[in-house]
């Protein structure tokens, strides 16, 4: 399937109350025609003064629509980049990109959903030929 925004839309707003709780902040949503993700969170680190504590914002939550992936992959694609989200909201500071709280989180959504959720997204051959492919 290539998802659509209202699609994402609709399993975050559902994700978000069956994992998280309901507290993940409403976050934009564009879809990418990028060869290189799947999925993936863009924020900044700001800080609000000189010496000040950094802290993110600005988030985006970017889904390939390039390829035409099962729909079981788009869902955890969704999932992946909302642990993300969760932990860069809640300025958790994990111990690195794929670190102990992601696991934590990934292991309990895995559990609790019977998901396939994995920390490396490279895809396949076959998917990344179909993400080569121009679009027409
Ligand atoms: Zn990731």
């Amino acid at each position: 399937m290539i998802p659509t925004i209202d699609y994402i839309q609709t399993r975050f707003d559902e994700y978000n109350s069956l994992y998280f709780k309901g507290i993940l902040p409403p976050v934009p949503i564009k879809l990418s025609n990028a060869r290189t993700f799947l999925g993936k969170l863009c924020f900044k680190r700001r800080r609000k003064w000189l010496f000040g504590p950094y802290y993110n914002t600005d988030f985006i939550l970017r889904i390939n629509t390039r390829a035409d992936l099962p729909e079981e992959l788009v869902e955890d694609t969704i999932l992946h980049e909302m642990i993300h989200y969760f932990i860069a909201v809640n300025q958790l500071h994990d111990t690195r990109t794929h670190g102990q709280i992601f696991r934590r989180e990934m292991k309990r959504i895995n559990e609790m959903g019977g998901r396939h959720i994995s920390i490396s997204y490279r895809p396949n051959s076959e998917q990344l030929a179909q993400l080569r492919k121009e679009t027409e």
